[in-house]
């Protein structure tokens, strides 16, 4: 855990000054559906219902209208001060599987929405190749998301040729259920050292079940008995965990990526927060499905799953009794080793002539913050010295919004 005092806000002429958040977690097209999942298609509704849904979406994206999606998303996500954002990419080839005749093409589609928009982008081409713990082929629907290793290994090196301050690459293993075991080492061979590597690591209890029955151990356990998980690793909805895994990822220094608006959305459960922090783990958050983008609500509900199982409050407490400020020590901590971007000059301004900051001080300017309302705070946004953010708008927000709700019409309308 930092120290609060390094994260301690500064009290400037014209507001409060506070460092940007790393966004660990970002499936930049699925802005496109957030609202249109929320009707009963079946009545044991769940993960695996709304993932047909999302499988539609997916099939519609081409490289244009992903590139309008991911710029209003992005810039939604700068001014609610997201000044780093991990994507976890997966929409790479062609509806009918075949590879664009640049098979970067939807991935620099993100890259060119990220330098418009001005948010730093770690993108995590994934790695998918099969469709359930049994080696099964991907479906007719995956085929878009598919590469075997070599080809994967030829984009990321493609990706990383491009890298500079504003771009960082890294590997994602879409899960354990969709690399095999061998892909996977070969893919961990290839790899540049401190390479960030994600995976989603056991968001459903069906994929817990799965991994128990065909390899013996549970998700959690088996990657860390099998792969050299270290700092560079960020497990995603590690969710369903025993006592052991939690103590196992927080020995590996790995980085654990809480997205709790979209798990509570999807119905995943709660991950044992208490028992994460008591053990030393680190961890961050991530807007993941865009049902929300805001990581003052993923923060707030955070906390707030915690307090409604143990029915006690003020449980997420370490180095400062403070709720905000250990909330926003964990993100701050995780950041770098997450992102692959070092803890740079980000900052955003909160407007200090908020009536919800009335008498802030910089000890309860955090749980202020995240506490107290819903009228978004942040005034500016500068990231890497450009301000991208000013009075609470993205300097292009209108351009960006126009151009976006153009690519949507298209798209339902599809
Ligand atoms: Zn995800």
């Amino acid at each position: 855990m930092p120290e609060p005092a390094s994260l301690q806000p500064i009290r400037a002429d014209d507001g409060w000054r506070v460092p940007g958040i790393a966004n660990l977690h970002s499936h930049a097209f699925q802005r496109a559906m957030a609202g249109l999942a929320e009707r009963r298609t079946d009545p044991a509704d769940s993960f695996w219902t709304w993932r047909e849904t999302m499988y539609r979406f997916a099939e519609r994206m081409t490289p244009d209208a992903l590139h309008a999606v991911a710029a209003q998303v992005y810039a939604e996500m700068l001014e609610a001060g997201y000044t780093r954002v991990c994507e976890f990419h997966y929409v790479h080839h062609r509806p009918d599987g075949n590879p664009y005749d640049d098979p970067a093409e939807m991935s620099l589609a993100l890259v060119a929405a990220a330098r418009e928009t001005g948010i730093r982008l770690t993108l995590l081409p994934v790695l998918y190749m099969t469709g359930g713990f049994d080696g099964r082929p991907l479906s007719a629907r995956q085929r878009r998301f598919g590469h075997e290793v070599d080809a994967y290994l030829r984009l990321f090196e493609a990706l990383r040729a491009r890298e500079d301050e504003g771009l960082r690459v890294g590997v994602a293993l879409h899960s354990l259920r969709a690399v095999p075991e061998a892909a996977l080492r070969e893919v961990l061979a290839a790899l540049p050292a401190r390479t960030p590597v994600h995976i989603h690591i056991a968001e459903q209890v069906g994929e817990v079940q799965d991994c128990l029955a065909l390899r013996d151990a549970r998700p959690v356990e088996w990657l860390l008995a099998n792969a050299p998980v270290d700092a560079h690793w960020t497990l995603v909805h590690a969710t369903h965990l025993d006592a052991a895994e939690v103590a196992g990822i927080a020995r590996s220094g790995a980085v654990v990526a809480l997205c709790p608006t979209t798990e509570a959305n999807l119905g995943d459960g709660l991950f044992p927060l208490r028992a994460f922090l008591d053990a030393g783990g680190r961890w961050g958050v991530g807007s993941d499905s865009q049902i929300s983008v805001s990581p003052v609500e993923e923060l707030r509900w955070l906390e707030y799953g915690q307090r409604l199982v143990t029915r006690h409050r003020n449980i997420a407490v370490g180095a400062s009794e403070s709720v905000g400020e250990t909330l926003l020590a964990g993100v701050a901590d995780s950041a770098a080793s997450a992102t692959g971007f070092a803890d740079g000059d980000d900052w955003l301004l909160l407007d200090a002539a908020a009536p919800i900051l009335a008498g802030a001080t910089a000890q309860d300017l955090a749980d202020r913050w995240i506490f107290s309302g819903n009228r978004p705070l942040l005034r500016e946004v500068h990231v890497a010295g450009r301000r991208v953010v000013a009075e609470g708008r993205h300097l292009l927000a209108e351009a960006i919004a126009a151009d976006y709700g153009a690519t949507l019409r298209r798209l339902l309308a599809a």
